[in-house]
């Protein structure tokens, strides 16, 4: 299993479909399947910049993951998001048997993203929401690149503010694909 890490609009989505239609990997979006599940004044919450609560989101990916009999071959974008859900993944990994082998962290400036994003215009990319994203990965998701480093989980920083083709390029040859 693969995860991605970086910013809002550092580009987790559009890498991790490529990457998954290049080597025929299962790609599990967090933000589209929790906007698939999501209603009412939760959703108001998630559109508003918030993380959902743990529980919620390791139990709607709980059960994504356990219709996947080779869990080895995802990408998973946008998951985890805190220590928490970090240490239930290791969990889930020793228990089901797979094993979480590489982070890639797209690293891109905030100057960088808060363009992207005013382009690409979801309902969550208004302006005041997107500094409380900023500051929920800041404060939340930041760390644990320091987590994973601890639990000997390689994290492998790929400078994503040059193109699509020139970052899906490095991740590819990184990650001996
Ligand atoms: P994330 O999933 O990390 O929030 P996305 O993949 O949705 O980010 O990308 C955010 C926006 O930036 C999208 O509109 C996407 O088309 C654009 N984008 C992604 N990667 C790049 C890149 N390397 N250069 C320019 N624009 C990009």
């Amino acid at each position: 299993m693969i995860l991605l890490m970086g910013l809002p609009g550092a580009g987790k989505g559009t890498q991790g479909k490529i990457m998954a239609d290049q080597h025929g990997m299962h790609l599990i979006s967090m933000g589209e399947i929790i906007r698939l599940y999501v209603t009412g004044e939760r959703r108001a919450r998630m559109l508003a910049g918030e993380l959902l609560e743990d529980d919620e989101v390791i139990n709607i990916l709980e059960r994504v993951l356990d219709s996947i009999p080779n869990k080895d071959l995802c990408v998973l974008d946008g998951f985890p998001r805190t220590v928490h859900q970090a240490d239930w993944l290791l969990e889930k990994s020793k228990q089901d048997n797979f094993s979480v082998s590489h982070v890639i962290h797209l690293d891109a400036g905030e100057d960088t993203v808060r363009s992207r994003l005013r382009a690409r215009g979801r309902l969550d990319d208004k302006e005041e929401v997107i500094e409380e994203r900023f500051k929920e990965y800041k404060e939340l998701t930041q760390p644990l690149i320091d987590w994973f480093n601890e639990h000997d989980i390689d994290v492998i920083n790929i400078n994503a503010e040059r193109s699509v083709d020139e970052v899906n390029n490095d991740v590819t040859r990184s990650l001996n694909l």
